[in-house]
């Protein structure tokens, strides 16, 4: 679903990620770890095309991200054409950014009818399962600020569910969270992943790496140090820096 062919960014002088090559199949959970600053987010962003490649190729269910073939020729693509390959491609982050002045369902069914147009009887009924899918249909009717931060957090999963991607995105989900919270959230990943989504999950949770994770890579200094099996990366790292970033999280 993913493929990522000599991804290269860089933000004025510096590099940030320099050449990236990885690819996340169909239902399949990937795993992304490495130290502050080695680029994790900026991928994300650059998957999302909340930022620009300056070489390279990142393709998206076989499209390529921010430009489409017309007339056998690759062409970039306008505003309208990037929030429909966006569409297709749900994003977590570490921070929940729910509107505050709407309810969690009111927060789950903004995207589908401002965006899809969806009516609002069908968004509000999917809204409830969505909700209901991620533990808290009890409190639909809740403001952010009536909710913990894991539940934040879950109505903030439950609201890209509602775009129906075909990709997740997560950006340390569970890292502002106090530790007694990160459970339920992680729970619902797990779910998320049974279900057969496909998931790119940067986190510093190598339980959840282990458990539920199809592949972990390791990035340093935006570059793949190394990836393979979660068990394999974890229990055997070949590289002396993957080794060294998990002592230090371990
Ligand atoms: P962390 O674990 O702290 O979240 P990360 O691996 O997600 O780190 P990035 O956020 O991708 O790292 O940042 C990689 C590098 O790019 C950092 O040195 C950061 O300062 C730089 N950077 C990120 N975004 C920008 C930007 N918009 N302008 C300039 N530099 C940026
Ligand atoms: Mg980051």
């Amino acid at each position: 679903v993913v493929r990522a062919e000599g991804v290269h960014k860089s933000f004025g002088r510096t590099e940030v990620l320099k050449g990236i090559d990885l690819t996340v199949d169909a239902g399949e959970v990937m795993c992304l770890i490495g130290p502050s600053g080695s680029g994790k987010s900026t991928f994300l962003r650059c998957i999302n095309r909340l930022e620009t490649i300056d070489a390279g190729r990142l393709y998206v269910r076989d499209e390529l991200i921010g430009y489409e073939e017309r007339g056998g020729r690759v062409h970039e693509l306008s505003d309208t054409g990037i929030a429909r390959q966006r569409r297709g491609i749900g994003m977590v982050f570490q921070r929940f950014n729910l509107f505050p002045h709407m309810t969690a369902l009111e927060n789950v069914m903004e995207a589908p009818v401002q965006v899809r147009k969806e009516s609002k009887a069908e968004a509000r009924e999917r809204a409830r399962a969505l909700l209901a899918r991620v533990g808290l249909a009890e409190r639909a009717d809740a403001y952010p600020a009536q909710l913990s931060g894991g539940q934040q957090q879950r109505v903030a999963i439950a609201r890209a569910l509602a775009m129906r991607p075909e990709l997740m995105l997560f950006d340390e989900p569970t890292s502002a969270l106090d530790p007694e919270l990160v459970g339920e959230v992680l729970d619902v990943m797990r779910g998320l992943a049974q279900d057969g989504m496909t998931m790119i999950v940067v986190t510093h949770e190598m339980g959840f790496a282990r458990e539920v994770g199809d592949s972990l890579v390791f990035m340093d200094g935006g570059v793949v140090v190394e990836s393979g099996h979660p068990a394999e990366v974890l229990g055997n790292p070949r590289h002396d820096r993957t080794r060294t970033f998990l002592g230090k999280v371990h």
